[in-house]
């Protein structure tokens, strides 16, 4: 679905990364990363199933060693959504999480070195059908020598960012392999929104978007809101990471509210909520965070949740009148508050019973 403010989107190839597809006429995919030991097969399962319960739909895990490299095929086997192992250095790392089952393979074929190093992770890929995804983060571009800091302007920064890009790029396609996906990142919005808006302009390559090290929830969540906004609102951009200082199912939540302010995906409900003020004597706050916790920690309670709107308010003096567009919600008194339908006061709940009795509504929700 595209928004009246969303320009249209730039056609790309379209790269299969397990189920889903990145780039063509598909849906701007949500990612995200384990912030786990990789070698921790219990810890890694785990997270991974909670963001799939929030609906993450690419995971990434780090591939320091071979030990985490061999321990890919039981994360894969235990889990639902495309694995992804992100590869520095070595491509032995990469040729055996390709051996292991992964769905993609994050590189960098600059500081993976040699011409037939380069090689034989691609043979890899191409013989398992598995994409690449080419990653330029601004600070660890080949160009720049170890401790060096130029004084580029931003322009120049993006500028020298494609290039790499497009180089590597073009190093994959002389062997004939043609799945890949690029990201250019960096750890501001101008150079992350030039860099991909000159590449944009010279290649059909999908995008990955996202800007690196963006900083803690809500530091982070403003740059990337921004920084990724710009991009999806001019019609790049085919799947986003959020990189965020935080647990990772915040990343993916914060990802699709990005995409859903701009019309591209639905995800879960329109929690409204007063900010409270002097009129209110209930807890808002705490009923809002409890709602939150319950509904995107249960992927059938999201996806029931979808479109609806529902209000929590502080007071009866205005709540009702404000929570009239919300298709239901509660507005409080003291330890006890209205309930409320399309507009209609239907019954009084206590205060103790509104997490409940929201999550019913939604459970028999059409
Ligand atoms: S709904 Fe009531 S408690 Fe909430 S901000 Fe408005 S007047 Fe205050």
């Amino acid at each position: 679905m595209a928004c009246s403010c969303h320009s249209k989107p730039r056609k790309t190839r379209t790269v299969k990364v397990g189920r889903y597809s990145i780039g063509g006429s598909s849906p701007v995919s949500v990612q995200s990363m384990c912030n786990t030991d990789t070698r921790d097969l219990k810890a890694t399962v785990d997270q991974i199933r909670r963001l799939e319960d929030a609906g993450c739909e690419i995971i990434r895990v780090a591939v320091p060693d071979m030990q985490a490299a061999e321990n890919l095929g039981r994360i894969k086997a235990a889990i639902g959504i495309p694995l992804v192992a992100d590869i520095h250095f070595d491509w032995r790392l990469a040729v055996e999480a390709v051996r292991q089952g992964v769905d993609k393979v994050r590189i960098n074929p600059g500081n993976i070195g040699e011409k037939d190093k380069v090689r034989a992770v691609v043979k890899a890929c191409k013989a398992a059908g598995v994409p690449i995804r080419i990653g330029v983060n601004a600070g660890s571009m080949k160009c720049l020598k170890e401790g060096q800091s130029p004084r580029w302007t931003s322009y120049e920064w993006a500028k020298r960012m494609v290039k790499e890009a497009l180089d590597e790029a073009r190093t994959l396609e002389r062997l004939d392999f043609h799945d890949i996906v690029v990201s250019l990142k960096a750890d501001d919005i101008e150079r992350t929104v030039m860099a991909n808006t000159l590449f944009a302009a010279k290649s059909d390559i999908p995008l990955h978007l996202g800007v690196t090290e963006a900083g803690s929830f809500l530091a982070g969540t403003v740059k990337s809101s921004l920084g990724i906004g710009l991009l999806l609102s001019q019609g790049i951009g085919d799947t986003v990471r959020v990189s965020l200082t935080e647990d990772p199912v915040m990343q993916v939540r914060a990802a699709y509210e990005i995409l859903k302010s701009l019309g591209l995906r639905h995800y879960g409900p329109d929690l409204i909520s007063c900010p409270t003020c002097g009129r209110c004597q209930v807890n808002v706050g705490k009923v809002i965070h409890e709602l939150e916790d319950r509904i995107y920690s249960d992927r059938a309670l999201l996806k029931k949740a979808e479109g609806l709107k529902i209000a929590v308010m502080g007071c009866v003096v205005n709540g009702p009148g404000e929570a009239r567009s919300a298709d239901f919600g509660v507005a409080g008194g003291k330890g006890k508050g209205v309930w409320i339908e399309k507009g209609k006061q239907i019954k009084v709940v206590p205060e103790r019973e509104w997490v409940n009795e929201v999550i019913r509504k939604i459970r028999s929700a059409k």
